[in-house]
């Protein structure tokens, strides 16, 4: 965390935009379709947030999906998830799901709870061509199995995927080598996460506000910092003058065709319509 690191500079903001999915719920999509291609290997990021029952109870009854990764983590709340290779599993508070729908899997992901504040995120990572149809795979991580670190400038990192100096993250993926921190800053202090320069990266604030870049361009609360890819840059400095959380986000991008319907993401039209046709005739 040397202080002569050359940083990335923030290329551009994201507000997140309301939507409703599932069976009606509530959430904040903060990484849209429209960026796929400039943040790959990252499809999708929402944001879950609310303690109105009504926003979240009915969750995501059965649903498909095939070709990418689905990434939930936890904050606040517990939802049990079922698929349709028999599995289950409960996710509490400061944990994760890691599922690899792969060839696909039918599930279900419900609030297990009435009341209350749910808060969370799902990410999608998008799979190489070659990885499309393997079997699917998940791991449910509980938060105490999740690698935290404090910094010497008094941040508080919890590592999902990918490493940071040499300490693991829960989760190591070979294509995408994806990194995942939830990083909850220290008011008045800066830090220096390394970001290898050809990964797509990006931060989103969900608590407070920061400062990112050696410009120190102004991340508030709810919005996305995508992160410009520099040759020179060897990662991103951010800095907050109170108590800040964000999730900061790298990728090494696939650089294959995207080509998404729904639950489906493939690289051509015609794999599309092939999934379309299994779930249609029960092949999940
Ligand atoms: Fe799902």
């Amino acid at each position: 965390m040397s202080k002569q690191a050359i940083s990335r500079e923030v290329e551009g903001l994201v507000n997140g935009m309301e939507v409703s999915d599932g069976a009606g719920v509530r959430l904040l999509r903060v990484l849209t379709h429209d960026l796929q291609r400039r943040l790959d290997p990252f499809l999708m990021l929402d944001e879950f947030r609310s303690d109105n029952p009504d926003d979240y109870i009915a969750g995501f009854p059965d649903h498909p999906h095939r070709g990418f990764e689905t990434v939930t983590y936890m904050l606040d709340g517990r939802m049990r998830h079922r698929d349709s290779t028999g599995q289950e599993g409960l996710l509490g508070p400061g944990g994760v799901q890691w599922m690899t729908a792969g060839r696909g899997l039918v599930h279900s992901e419900i609030p297990e709870q009435q009341d209350g504040l749910m808060h969370g995120f799902q990410l999608w990572v998008n799979l190489p061509a070659k990885n499309k149809m393997v079997d699917p795979w998940y791991r449910d991580i509980p938060s105490a199995e999740i690698p935290e670190r404090d910094t010497a400038a008094g941040s508080h990192l919890r590592l999902i995927a990918g490493c940071v100096d040499s300490q693991p993250a829960a989760i190591q993926r070979l294509d995408t080598e994806p990194l995942y921190l939830d990083v909850h800053l220290a008011g008045g202090q800066s830090e220096f996460f390394a970001i290898p320069a050809g990964h797509n990266a990006f931060l989103y604030v969900y608590q407070g506000e920061v400062q990112a870049g050696s410009h120190e361009q102004v991340v508030g609360q709810r919005q996305m910092a995508i992160l410009a890819n520099d040759g020179a840059a060897s990662g991103i400095r951010v800095s907050s003058l109170q108590p800040a959380r964000f999730l900061l986000l790298a990728g090494k991008p696939l650089n294959e065709p995207i080509a998404q319907w729904g639950p489906f993401v493939m690289n051509t039209r015609a794999e599309l319509e092939a999934a379309a046709d299994d779930f249609r005739n029960g092949r999940f």
